[in-house]
């Protein structure tokens, strides 16, 4: 389990910072229970802003869930310090965008909406509001996949835009 990133990997055209913005933006993930193997059936999305107790008062986390499977109470953290912008000089690179603490609940998928931003490459023009799932203005190419950096290990890797 340990740490898990999101990697990026696309080709920008005239944008730069490319980032996930504000403490309510929702990474989406599909969630599998490292105790029993159960993987959630649906997208549940995780914000900075959240926070959830743990149990026995051993502080909290940004998401608590029982699994439903096997009972288990796991958790997971976003790391707040490690979100990063996609930046013109990482194009055609892979980089990692954020880092998740697991424990128990390690994400095997992540599906991008919403919430991201940018600014112009020269200009510095902003641009709010893109949306990752579709082909937008200013880039082409985009990629994901996980990476469980404890083991070096790809957990997914999630198909592309062309
Ligand atoms: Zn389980």
């Amino acid at each position: 389990m340990g740490r898990v990133g999101l990697q990026l990997r696309a080709t920008l055209e005239n944008i730069t910072r490319l980032r996930a913005e504000g403490e309510d933006f929702r990474w989406y993930l599909k969630l599998k229970c490292g105790n029993c193997g159960e993987v959630s059936e649906k997208w549940q999305y995780l914000r900075l802003m959240d926070s959830a107790p743990l149990k026995g008062g051993r502080g909290s986390a940004t998401m608590v869930q029982k699994c439903k499977l096997c009972s288990r109470e796991n958790s997971i953290d976003i790391l707040s310090q490690t979100i990063k912008p996609y930046n013109a000089e990482d194009s055609e690179k892979f980089k990692t965008i954020v880092e998740f603490e697991c424990r128990g609940l390690e994400p095997v998928d992540f599906q991008p909406q919403a919430g991201f931003a940018a600014e112009g490459a020269e200009s510095g023009t902003p641009f709010n509001d893109i949306n990752l799932l579709e082909k937008a203005m200013g880039y082409r190419q985009r990629k994901f996949c996980l990476l469980n950096l404890n083991t070096g290990t790809e957990t997914s890797l999630i198909s592309g835009l062309e």
